[in-house]
């Protein structure tokens, strides 16, 4: 095979272990990255391209009728991305403006615009890593303050790298447990929590926002992907790679590397996972992450009068505040399709079959 460097910023192979093998945990990885030969500024754009002239003019890409039609299920996509590299440089550059000094308590919230939004970008190859790691760079060199969430801003684009290596040295991450225990788990065969899940209607809000924002966007949140596939994965104990598939057919930057690694890092199956036991509790989440509610408000609009109190535990809320925010619960949004404590208990029993802890 040969290869061509410039899809990452270490290439697989050049950062390795002591004893020659491939990292399977992610900070020594990343610690051996930032000590490692720094990548190569990006190259400048060159002043010409003597481009060949096609021997005819063929087919324009709208001959081929790529774009969906019936139905059109991007539609509303184009207000959320421009895609290309002109769409990629701008949008390098206003997440260095305006957002990267807040990036390590920004980073987290689904509710503000503290990311990049780099990462379809960087899957269709419209921006290099080299130039949004040297562009990064520069703004650390420019002021201190920043020096800590450009780092931090960095390691992401490190986790990039991790899950490249792990797909690089582990083909068969995409179809199979990294941790072979996992094969003996008992995954539950739950169509309809797989409907509900995917098209946002298990009754937990922020999960709900989550499916739906991917749904009309193509796009959702860091924080929000863990509590959707945990949720998916451990509430439902639906196999990871229902949801991984999901997420391959919605995903605006679906990427076989960042996205069976980051399931499989959720599912606990995973290099480096995080442990099957870490159940993300979808309503404390929400509360933290979201502590105005107003990911959740906007996503799921039916909810949006009911008080910060119950935005996501409407089932908690009594009668007369339902009723005031107009909201009757299995009319106008669902019931929880799982009770919390019952859900996670009954993951933790199945997690105890297959390490012998029950
Ligand atoms: C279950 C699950 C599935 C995911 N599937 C994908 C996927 O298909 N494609 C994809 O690009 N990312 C995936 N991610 C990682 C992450 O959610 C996205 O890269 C990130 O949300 C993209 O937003 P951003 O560009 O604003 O990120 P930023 O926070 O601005 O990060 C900058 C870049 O770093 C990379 N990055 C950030 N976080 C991660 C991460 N955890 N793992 C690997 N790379 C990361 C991305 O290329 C991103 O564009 C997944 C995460 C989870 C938990």
């Amino acid at each position: 095979m040969r290869r061509y460097p410039g899809t990452l910023l270490f290439e697989p192979g050049s950062v390795l272990t002591k004893n020659g093998d491939p990292y399977k945990v992610f900070t020594p990885f990343w610690r051996a990255c930032r000590v490692a030969t720094p990548p190569k500024a990006p190259l400048a754009r060159p002043d010409a391209i003597a481009w060949q002239e096609p021997p005819d003019a063929g087919d324009t890409l709208d001959d081929w009728q790529l774009r969906p039609s019936k139905p059109d299920w991007a539609a509303g996509w184009g207000e959320h991305w421009e895609p290309g590299s002109a769409g990629a440089h701008r949008r390098l550059q206003r997440f260095l403006e305006e957002a990267i000094d807040r990036y390590a308590e920004d980073r987290d919230r689904p509710d503000r615009d503290g990311t990049s939004r780099l990462s379809p970008h960087l899957h269709a190859g419209d921006i290099s890593p080299r130039t949004v790691w040297d562009a990064a760079q520069r703004v650390a060199g420019g002021h201190g303050a920043a020096a800590k969430a450009v780092d931090k801003f960095l390691a992401e684009l490190g986790w990039r790298e991790f899950s490249y290596q792990l797909l690089s040295f582990f083909p068969t991450l995409g179809a199979k447990n990294f941790k072979a225990d996992f094969d003996a788990f008992p995954w539950a065969d739950d169509k309809d929590g797989l409907a509900a899940w995917q098209t946002g209607r298990t009754g937990y809000p922020l999960v709900d926002a989550g499916l739906r924002e991917l749904w009309a966007t193509g796009y959702m949140h860091n924080r929000v992907r863990m509590v959707t596939a945990s949720f998916l994965t451990k509430h439902l104990r639906v196999h990871w790679r229902e949801g991984e598939a999901w997420f391959w057919d919605t995903l605006v930057d679906a990427d076989m590397a960042n996205n069976c690694a980051g399931w499989q890092w959720v599912a606990g199956s995973g290099a480096d996972a995080a442990p099957y036991f870490r159940i993300f509790n979808p309503v404390a989440q929400g509360e933290k992450f979201d502590p105005d509610g107003a990911y959740v408000r906007h996503w799921i609009p039916e909810l949006a009068q009911l008080p910060d109190k119950y935005l996501n535990k409407p089932w908690e809320a009594p009668a007369h505040i339902l009723e005031a925010a107009g909201v009757v619960l299995g009319r106008d949004y669902p019931a929880p399709i799982v009770e919390h404590k019952a859900a996670r208990q009954a993951a933790l029993d199945a997690y105890g079959e297959i390490t012998g802890k029950r």
